[in-house]
């Protein structure tokens, strides 16, 4: 039977989400998912848990992991699906980019302490159970924290984004490195979020032709940053560049998310969903 209300993008404690995959697993059974994939940022050992704890509430699970990349000098994200997590190369991969995380985290601290905000890296931590896999949400849970800014999204208004002081570059995957390792470990890789990429249209299409000529072969249509503009421009483009459309909410944690697990539309009903390429 196809999947009534599939889900395929949304983060545990292993990366920057508050629940554990245990508890997101239940959550996603409890508002209807039928079929979920766990997509942590860049690091897949939530995936054993989740896995089982999907199998215990009796929905469907997809493996799943959201690739952080820099594409001509824009940071974009590729989730990639159904692969074997078992991989040698994705997992080395992966454990490259982590590193080049903490680096990047130090980076951020220091650039926050030459403004006069000492400590965030420490600070930060506290608030990441994963060490490995620090990221600006982290950045932005302990700065709130400290009263520097009422709420997550002010903080990164006013800290964490390009110009800024708490932003720096940072050289992520390249797009062939991501789409590479999820296809070489079977899998399928979708352009995550597409709408949120201060890109024109011109670049936007040019993006999506690369990402097909590096084996890409999925988009998110529906997903939870996406207005209904959003969805049917994506749409057109999915049509257009032949890819299977994928559905996401990007849940985080309830305090933090507007969009919960499942809750979204569907798909518009002439595109082939990304769930049909997975075996
Ligand atoms: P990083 O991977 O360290 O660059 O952190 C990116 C993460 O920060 C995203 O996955 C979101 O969880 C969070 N994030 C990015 N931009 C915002 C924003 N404007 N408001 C709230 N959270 C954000
Ligand atoms: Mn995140
Ligand atoms: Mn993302
Ligand atoms: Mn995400």
């Amino acid at each position: 039977m196809p999947p009534a209300n599939f889900d395929f993008h949304c983060h545990s404690t292993v990366s920057d989400g508050l629940l554990a995959p245990e508890a997101l697993a239940r959550r996603a059974a409890a508002n209807g998912v039928d079929l979920w994939a766990l997509t942590d940022h860049d690091d897949i050992g939530g995936l054993v848990s989740g896995s089982e704890a999907a199998a215990e509430a009796e929905i469907g699970f997809v493996t799943g992991v959201e690739i952080s990349v820099e594409w001509r000098g824009t940071p974009i994200h590729v989730v990639g699906l159904g692969f074997d997590p078992q991989a040698g190369q994705l997992a080395a991969g992966l454990d490259n980019l982590k590193q080049g995380r903490f680096e990047r985290a130090r980076r951020m601290s220091d650039a926050l302490a030459a403004v006069g905000i000492p400590g965030v890296l420490e600070g930060a931590l506290a608030y990441a159970a994963n060490p490995g896999l620090i990221s600006r949400a982290h950045f932005a849970r302990y700065l709130v924290a400290t009263g520097i800014a009422k709420d997550v999204q002010t903080v990164f208004q006013h800290y964490l984004v390009p110009g800024k002081p708490g932003y720096v570059n940072h050289q992520w995957a390249t797009l062939d490195e991501a789409v590479g390792w999820i296809t070489g470990a079977g899998g399928v890789a979708v352009v995550a979020h597409p709408g949120r990429y201060k890109v024109s249209g011109v670049v936007m299409r040019t993006l999506l032709g690369d990402f097909a000529a590096a084996g890409g072969q999925g988009i998110e249509v529906v997903c939870g940053s996406h207005t209904p503009e959003h969805v049917l421009h994506f749409a057109r483009l999915a049509r257009h560049f032949g890819f299977h459309a994928s559905r996401g909410s990007d849940f985080h944690g309830p305090e933090e998310s507007y969009i919960d697990l499942g809750r979204l539309p569907g798909l518009p009903e002439d595109l082939q969903p990304v769930w049909q390429l997975l075996s």
